[in-house]
């Protein structure tokens, strides 16, 4: 077992890791996870602790650890899991993993203390994959504020309508950043994602990164660097929308609508050439 000063000179800055030594963040991690025996994916092991705490708590884990030294830390300290099957590790990029369609092919649940430097790019594989059912993991709390802010909140983002779009988003916790080793120079939070569909339509994304483009600016504005100006003019007077509402005041299913009446107009008899913006029926507004 290495002392705190010892595992803060190991830390490998460059696969961002500050590992979780705080038991009792494990814990509440481990008490909000979902009720149910579906297995679990862990990005990002490190030296196990949250592992060890997802085998206690009867859970079959797949873990994808990109660090060498640490693989090899997990498979001794592992070793009678993943014998009995009950933990299966791949060394490698999860990112990479992640090529194919699902890190997983069955149903599962994604818990993890994500290293912060690819956070945003794993939440979103994660809200893409169709197997994953709900995401809990650690991030940075700024992260987890731009997914779970709800419409008119200073922090509502086009990733706030992509997750509001396929389930229901939570910051559950703050995690200040000495429960870490080494400690991050940022506070943390853990982020709760209860999926009810995937996300499926890539133009969908472009609109809503040109709706957030300048996210202080009109969100008509927005749209007309893009669009013809008086298309946009119309649907807004059709939607009953303010002509300066900015793009964190409009609720998700107001995207969905824009979107939709944007999509109809580019076809040449205006027939709708579009798949919904996702799986999911827009929320009333
Ligand atoms: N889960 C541990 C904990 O809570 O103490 C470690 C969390 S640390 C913030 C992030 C972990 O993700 C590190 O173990 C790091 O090596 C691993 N990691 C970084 N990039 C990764 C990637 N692309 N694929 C898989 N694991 C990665």
């Amino acid at each position: 077992m290495k002392s705190d000063k010892e595992l803060a000179t190991f830390a490998s800055k460059r696969y961002g890791q500050n590992f979780l030594k705080n038991q009792s963040y494990i814990t509440q991690i481990i008490q909000a996870m979902p009720k149910d025996t579906l297995p679990v994916v862990e990005i990002g092991p490190g030296l196990g602790d949250l592992t060890k705490a997802l085998l206690r708590s009867a859970k079959d884990v797949t873990a994808f650890e990109v660090d060498r030294r640490l693989c090899e830390h997990l498979t001794e300290t592992f070793e009678e899991p993943i014998r009995q099957g009950n933990l299966i590790l791949k060394c490698g990029d999860a990112l990479e993993h992640w090529e194919q369609e699902s890190l997983l092919d069955e149903p599962y649940h994604l818990v993890a203390n994500l290293p912060y430097y690819i956070a945003t790019n794993l939440l979103l594989k994660a809200l893409h994959d169709p197997w994953c059912q709900s995401i809990l993991t650690m991030v940075q709390k700024e992260v987890a504020l731009k997914f779970s802010a709800q419409p008119k909140e200073r922090d509502f983002s086009a990733l706030s309508v992509l997750a509001d779009s396929v389930g229901e988003a939570t910051l559950c916790f703050e995690v200040e950043p000495e429960a870490f080793v080494p400690p991050p120079k940022v506070t943390s939070a853990v982020l709760s994602i209860v999926k009810f569909s995937s996300l499926d339509n890539r133009r969908f994304e472009d609109f809503l990164k040109i709706a957030f483009s300048q996210p202080r600016k009109k969100l008509s504005k927005n749209l007309s660097g893009q669009y013809p100006k008086e298309e946009i003019a119309k649907i807004f007077t059709n939607l009953g929308l303010r002509e300066n509402i900015r793009p964190h005041e409009a609720a998700t299913s107001l995207y969905h609508q824009i979107y939709t009446a944007l999509e109809q107009k580019d076809t040449p008899d205006g027939k709708s050439r579009q798949q919904p913006a996702t799986q999911a029926k827009p929320k009333p507004l």
